[in-house]
């Protein structure tokens, strides 16, 4: 055993053993062992932001303790990395970076800039992901911006097409105007937002009489089809299946009658246009009713606007409502606090255009998802809910292309003779259709021989949400069914809608199974005010000022202990630091006890028995062993964390190596039996805490075990030590009973000591202790060279009658004088 130095530095230790674990290969996963089960992890791969910030540290410090701890249980553990490239909003930067529109630039130009921004980035939180000590397996890195990954996106679509889950249609999509793109469901945000409701006279046919209507977008009045009203609203409801004129453009319409329509919002009577929401595309559909388009791509009026084209929606409503003001067909004006969707990337106030997009059927998988959801096991199980409704709740299938640039690809031409769909084969992707044509002579319809490609581009979510059978090792390898499904997919509950539902109906569609076992999620990361951490307001912390101050074993145990698995976690600066603290104590209490060890051999212990308060001590060490084992196995981090540095901190340190110091420093007085048998415990309950501790805080645990440990146990790292088997017979409430009541003896004592203002050591004569029956004598009197040790008491004497005159050793029936 060699000592510990006196001085902990954890940068210094940190940074060592993130190095050595890597140069020792422990967190390779060995594709072909046979003899360990697999446990494979579906790492979310993040999309690069160029900041790894206090969320991201939740949830890696999760991941990694999962993948820490089942690799001390046995597993062969793979933990992957990659990184989810493509995206509107690296776009957005580069657009900006460079001062253009990729719309004005080459493609490839464009692309290039994009993966270089993109590598600046990943490499930013790359730094931030090995600082916090992740245990991934590097060789496993991948892009999803990397040609040989869009061979697997461009794959998938290909089976799903050929499976009947892929089609093209015409249908509303949510569009992003400013960043000229359909976007999904999922990418809309949903703000709060000032606007204003415009009640607007529209004059019924053949009659002097008109219907006030209100609106919060008069714009859309070009574009109105219908107008609409409750059939249960006696105001109105003689008006149904009248015409009524749209002013402005003086068309006439049909007035319906639909339930939908609240009679107690506005003036109880709508227009429907084409599309002001997602309540008209519902109107349309059902009534049958045309569709006029209204929009351009990048948000302006189309030819459909008349006068009004041109201009951009905010132009176009001031004008209209000016020239309905001067027609004296507007009636009032009110203020409207109203919420509008947004795009997630951009903010901009989401437009709904009808064009031709590809999309996926998810909609007819929504039972399986449902069925399926109901068989994985969520960490914590309510959110299972949450996969569950959002499932139920979709309108529209999946629109998965997108009119962008930086994406992978969709490998389809079409003939330029008779249009003909012209899909990729297998085995011709990775392909780019806008720079290689299909390998085929002419087309197998028409006999042509001129291909146009398919500009549009695939959702992120497309190359996403297959990683489960992508980390496995799908395509290429034959047996990647031995690593499928993942057995846990990590995830934050803001993506639940997303990241667990794409994957969901991506491999339910692709091979008719789940792509996980388990879903593990953790929820988001709130200022030390209690709101979401956010920059704006100024409650924001980054995670390399925390690491830097603190390091990695610190910062990993606020992100463990902050709160339940699931819910949303607090950051406050004096959780790290009581994390920091109770590493200087851990440090500490381990030089002390490689002190109190320097004779001792572990490999060889001479003989000894266990006195009460050793067997009292390895009891509650097995009591925790249960319960840490119990808690990482439901994923509770925060009760495995809580109940360890309670052990290590409250019963370890303040009672029982104080209780036996003075057995190890006093050979003569208590024989060398008993010292062995405190060295024997000392040393084993200490490893146990090393051991429970290394999934959460493995540096300093690994530190202290090469120093002490790793001679005797022999594992190269504590890493892969096994972890403690619970041992039921070890653990015996008697003896804990026993041993709780010396302890409160000596916290009374201790007490007592400090009330008077006397030194915790300062020595005293005598102790009467009244314990008030033989029974409690006798466990005093079989402990009493230890208080009369561990409390400097010449003489112990215990009296078995009872006398309540005196000091009372709360809450037993036990009661105490001391002579100092
Ligand atoms: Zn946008
Ligand atoms: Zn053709």
């Amino acid at each position: 055993m060699q000592p510990l130095p006196k001085k902990y530095n954890f940068s210094e230790i940190e940074r060592k053993w993130q190095q050595r674990w890597e140069e020792m290969g422990i967190y390779h996963f060995d594709w072909n062992d046979t003899k360990r089960v697999p446990f494979t992890i579906d790492t979310p791969p993040p999309y690069p932001s160029g900041e790894f910030h206090m969320g991201n540290i939740l949830n890696w410090t999760y991941f990694d303790i999962v993948a820490r701890y089942k690799r001390m249980r046995g597993f062969n553990v793979l933990f992957p990395q990659g990184w989810d490239c493509h995206g509107l909003s690296i776009e957005i930067q580069v657009e900006k970076e460079h001062k253009v529109r990729k719309r004005d630039v080459p493609p490839d130009q464009f692309r290039k800039w994009c993966e270089q921004l993109i590598e600046r980035y990943i490499a930013i939180m790359k730094d931030a992901i090995l600082k916090l000590g992740c245990s991934i397996d590097w060789t496993t890195e991948y892009r999803t911006m990397n040609p040989d990954y869009w061979r697997r996106t461009q794959l998938s679509f290909i089976l799903l097409h050929k499976k009947g889950y892929m089609y093209q249609g015409t249908h509303p999509v949510n569009w992003c105007p400013r960043c000229e793109t359909a976007i999904a469901d999922a990418e809309v945000d949903y703000e709060k937002r000032q606007s204003a409701l415009h009640y607007i006279r529209f004059p019924l046919q053949d009659s002097s009489e008109h219907l006030l209507i209100a609106t919060s977008r008069p714009e859309f009045i070009p574009a109105c089809v219908a107008v609409e009203v409750n059939p249960e609203d006696e105001r109105f409801k003689k008006h149904i299946g009248k015409k009524i004129t749209v002013p402005i453009v003086n068309r006439t319409v049909t007035i319906i009658g639909d339930e939908a329509v609240d009679p107690d919002f506005g003036t109880g009577v709508v227009q429907i246009c084409t599309y002001g929401d997602k309540e008209d595309v519902k109107t349309v559909m059902k009534h049958k009713l045309p569709v006029i388009t209204l929009l351009t791509e990048n948000g302006r009026i189309d030819e459909n606007g008349g006068k009004y084209a041109g201009l951009t929606v905010n132009q176009a409503r001031k004008a209209i409502v000016e020239n309905l003001a001067a027609a004296g067909l507007l009636e009032k004006t009110e203020e409207l606090m109203q919420e509008v969707g947004v795009c997630d990337r951009c903010k901009s106030h989401v437009e709904i255009l009808e064009r031709k997009q590809w999309f996926m059927k998810t909609r007819t998988l929504t039972d399986r998802v449902e069925k399926t959801a109901n068989e994985v096991t969520w960490y914590p199980d309510y959110m299972k809910s949450r996969l569950i409704d959002w499932a139920k709740s979709l309108d529209w299938d999946w629109v998965i292309s997108r009119q962008r640039v930086f994406a992978t690809p969709i490998p389809v031409w079409y003939c330029k003779n008779c249009g003909e769909l012209i899909l990729a084969a297998e085995d011709w992707v990775p392909i780019d259709p806008k720079l290689e044509n299909p390998h085929l002579a002419k087309c197998p319809k028409c006999g042509g021989n001129g291909f146009t490609p398919e500009r549009d581009v695939f959702d992120t979510w497309m190359d996403s949400s297959i990683t489960c059978a992508v980390h496995a090792g799908w395509p290429d390898r034959e047996d990647w069914k031995r690593f499928f499904p993942a057995d846990v997919h990590p995830s934050g509950i803001d993506i639940i809608r997303t990241w667990a539902y794409y994957l969901m109906v991506r491999h339910l569609a692709l091979f008719n199974e789940k792509p996980y076992k388990s879903c593990l999620i953790n929820g988001m990361v709130l200022g030390s005010d209690g709101r979401k951490m956010s920059k704006s307001l100024k409650n924001y912390v980054a995670a390399p000022e925390v690491l830097g101050k603190y390091g990695s074993d610190a910062t990993r145990q606020w992100a463990a202990g902050g709160g339940a698995t699931g819910s949303d976690i607090p950051f406050r600066w004096p959780d790290v630091e009581y994390g920091r603290r109770f590493l200087v104590k851990l440090w500490n209490v381990s030089r002390f006890a490689n002190k109190l060890l320097s004779d001792y051999d572990p490999s060889e212990p001479s003989e000894f028995v266990l006195q009460p308060l050793d067997r009292w001590v390895l009891s509650k060490a097995e009591k925790l062993t249960r319960k840490v084992t119990d808690a990482m196995e439901k994923c509770q981090f925060n009760i495995a964390v809580e109940e360890i540095r309670n052990f290590t901190w409250h019963v370890f340190c303040d009672y029982y190596v104080e209780a036996v110091k003075d057995k190890l420093y006093n050979v003569d007085l208590y024989g060398s039996e008993k010292k062995v048998a405190a060295q024997y415990t000392l040393y084993e309950v200490l490893y146990r805490v090393l051991q429970l501790l290394a999934p959460i805080t493995p540096h300093l645990t690994e530190e202290i075990y090469q120093f002490m440990y790793a001679e005797d146990k022999r594992f190269e790292s504590l890493q892969i030590s096994s972890w403690p088997k619970y041992n039921p017979e070890l653990e015996n409430e008697a003896v804990e009973k026993n041993g709780d009541l010396i302890m409160t003896i000596i916290s009374e004592v201790r007490q007592d000591k400090a009330e008077k203002k006397l030194p915790l050591n300062a020595p005293s004569k005598t102790i009467d202790i009244y314990s008030g029956s033989v029974e409690t004598a006798n466990i005093i009197n079989s402990v009493k060279e230890d208080l009369a040790g561990t409390l400097k008491i010449a003489n112990v004497r215990v009296h078995p009658e009872k006398r309540c005159d005196c000091r009372q050793i709360s809450p037993y029936d036990v009661y105490f004088q001391i002579e100092y």
